[in-house]
């Protein structure tokens, strides 16, 4: 963005995935592959980036400073001789007194002004004739990106726990496990330049309610570590340098919001009826037993969705049985009589483990992911299959299964199960003879299957995230082809149409747990086509109340019949978004 100046009020846009205003201070995370931005000064900013630069410099020696001396101590004066070179070519005089010039005369700033003057040494050097002068090189480049790191933010994702001020994360993406491990206190919101609305980052933003806007493409190259920046995670908004009025009128949404809060507050205890009188079970979804009070909060009447696999991500081992057992038992305890769904484990698509070797590529979407991954590791899946029935007895307890596409992963999944449970009879442990198995609908491949996969089971649980995914064959990471990404694609809602139909024929109930099911847009459409339960991340638990508490199942089942009958997915939305307004237009006030 040369040419611009880093004052002036400028607004960057992205896909909105978490609710929520913040403002504060701008951090952004370093990436190794990350270019350096350069911005065009104005004078009044001058002084400020000089200031960034004198700071950097002190931060760097102070780093190595540290570093010599936990060397000296480790090994010994000789080897810690190697950061004085390092020293010295940080304090190098040549360099800082050319650094100063372009930020002055040259308006640049302090990143941009700093990498071009080193970059100009660096190939001096390797020119030189000299062996020792060449040798440099290595050490010049190391100084430099240390001190661009201390400039741009001198954190990356592992060092986020280390935060000592309230700040809004800006970064390239951020994982699943990374965000899973955020101090909400220290993180006000977060940006980043890739992602969309399913990926799992996403989803746990709109769990921890941090105030997030992803896809926005540049956002690390435009922004700058120190810059002051409001974020809009309604709107999908990043504004730069706000002006007094910005800050005002988002002063006013910020009150509006809250009060709308409070008045949802107050149904908490209230049943999900519709007005006239046909009862939705409401329920959660949830990442661990720490999430059971913002079940509780929230007003939804149990777990509609426990994503196991976080109990898996940021650790160096498997969590054991018994470790699992006690995470399970909790919820089903806390939460009883309301049920508990606890979903097994789903790694892979955009969740890691440090602890297993499998590469990106073989777990990704389509690859080694879920029950694939589980049926082929027997021993992790029935060490969690006991987990499991243990805690049945603690409370409510059902197990899905996700990523089924047949009948055959169903059968050998419950063939794992049943051997579950003949050793625990076997070894006098208790479990729910009548504990509920369950199959997300998720491939498509499922949902055309509805009917044989129906015969064995108890429930189907719909996850829209995947079922849009691989039925539109838009990567739900890519923010390239969000725009394909549609929930009402009329391809889509027939397989939930089939699903439904389904299950009921069979006496199952069928429930909604991908993201669909928080949008408070998609609500009447899903009453509408018959789901019995939906299941939303707690923040957005109340709102789907809220709706669900102003809608009659005629107008919800025109709705669906309209949609069911439409060939295109855009009018499908226009209706939907017209009935959920006319009905809530609270809700949409932002
Ligand atoms: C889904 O795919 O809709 C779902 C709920 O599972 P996840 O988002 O964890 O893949
Ligand atoms: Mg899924």
């Amino acid at each position: 963005m040369s040419g611009t100046g880093t004052t002036s009020e400028r607004v960057l846009r992205g896909i909105p995935v978490s609710n929520g205003v913040c403002r504060g201070k701008v951090l952004v995370l370093s990436n190794r592959e990350q270019t350096i931005p350069h911005l065009q000064l104005s004078d009044a900013e001058v002084p400020e980036q000089i200031h960034r630069f004198q700071e950097a410099l002190m931060l760097s020696r102070r780093q190595i400073q540290a570093l010599q001396h936990h060397l000296a101590q480790s090994m010994g004066a000789t080897d810690a001789m190697i950061f004085d070179a390092h020293l010295l070519l940080l304090e190098d005089p040549m360099i800082t007194e050319e650094v100063l010039g372009a930020i002055q005369r040259k308006r640049m700033n302090a990143e941009f002004a700093f990498q071009q003057v080193t970059e100009k040494y660096s190939a001096a050097m390797a020119a030189m004739e000299d062996e020792y002068l060449r040798e440099r090189v290595s050490d010049l480049k190391d100084v430099t990106s240390r001190v661009l790191n201390n400039l741009m933010g001198c954190l990356d994702e592992g060092q986020l726990g280390s935060l000592s001020e309230p700040c809004i994360i800006v970064s390239q993406d951020l994982t699943p496990s990374t965000t899973a491990a955020l101090n909400k206190k220290m993180v006000l919101g977060f940006a980043t330049d890739i992602g969309s609305r399913t990926s799992h980052t996403a989803i746990m933003a709109r769990a921890m309610q941090i105030p997030a806007v992803v896809a926005l493409e540049k956002a690390t190259l435009e922004i700058v570590s120190g810059q002051y920046a409001l974020l809009d995670g309604f709107n999908g908004i990043v504004i730069l340098n706000p002006t007094d009025q910005t800050l005002f009128e988002y002063g006013q949404l910020v009150r509006k919001q809250l009060s709308l809060h409070e008045n949802l507050r107050d149904l908490r205890d209230q049943p999900a009826l519709t007005l006239d009188g046909n009862r939705l079970l409401l329920s959660a979804n949830v990442e661990g037993a720490d999430d059971t009070e913002a079940v509780k909060v929230s007003g939804a009447e149990g777990v509609g969705l426990f994503r196991t696999e976080y109990l898996f991500l940021n650790r160096d081992t498997a969590p054991t049985e018994e470790e699992q057992y006690q995470e399970y038992q909790r919820m089903a305890e806390a939460l009883k009589p309301h049920p508990v769904v606890i979903r097994t484990l789903d790694l892979g698509g955009d969740k890691f483990l440090s602890h297993v070797n499998i590469s990106r590529e073989a777990s990704s979407f389509y690859g080694w992911r879920a029950i694939r991954f589980c049926l082929q590791q027997p021993e992790v899946f029935k060490a969690q299959l006991r987990a499991i029935l243990r805690a049945s007895v603690s409370g409510n307890v059902k197990l899905m299964y996700p990523m089924i596409s047949g009948i055959h992963e169903l059968d050998q999944a419950n063939a794992l199960l049943e051997q579950c449970q003949d050793e625990l009879r076997r070894d006098g442990v208790p479990y729910d003879h009548k504990m509920e198995i369950g199959a997300m609908i998720e491939i498509p491949s499922a949902a055309l299957a509805a009917n044989a996969l129906a015969k064995r089971v108890k429930f189907f649980s719909i996850g829209t995230n995947d079922l849009i995914q691989y039925t539109l064959a838009v990567d739900r990471m890519n923010e390239k082809v969000a725009h394909l990404y549609e929930p009402t694609h009329p391809s889509v809602l027939q397989l939930i149409h089939t699903t439904v139909l389904a299950a009921h024929q069979q006496g199952l109930w069928v429930g909604v747990c991908g993201e669909m099911a928080g949008d408070p847009v998609m609500t009447p459409l899903l009453l509408g086509l018959g789901v019995d339960e939906l299941s939303a991340s707690p923040a957005m638990v109340p709102q789907i109340k809220f709706i669900i508490r102003r809608l009659k199942m005629p107008e919800a089942r025109e709705l669906a019949e309209f949609a069911l009958g439409c060939e295109c997915g855009q009018e499908i939305l226009r209706r939907s978004q017209n009935l959920a307004r006319a009905v809530a237009p609270s809700l949409f006030d932002y």
